[in-house]
């Protein structure tokens, strides 16, 4: 059985899982959109193409973008 963190209430349409460390903002630090985080699994279920803010630029992104100022969950 798979257990989530949720990081932030709210489930969203269509989510997908993800390894972490992909180098984009759904699996950011920075990036406050709509997740949860399995730490056991290093996995994260999100819908990558929703909103979130990222707490660097202050500005709403894209689960899938990135920058190069990106700081993997841990
Ligand atoms: S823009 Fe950069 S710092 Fe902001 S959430 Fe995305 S990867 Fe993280």
């Amino acid at each position: 059985m798979i257990k989530f963190r949720t990081l932030k209430k709210g489930v969203p349409m269509s989510q997908d899982i993800y390894p972490i460390g992909q180098h984009h903002c759904y699996s950011c630090l920075q990036w406050d959109g709509v997740r949860t985080y399995d730490h056991e699994k290093q996995k994260i279920k999100v819908d990558a193409s929703s909103l979130g803010n990222c707490r660097i630029s202050h500005s709403k992104i894209k689960g899938t973008a990135f920058c190069d100022n990106y700081y993997p969950l841990r």
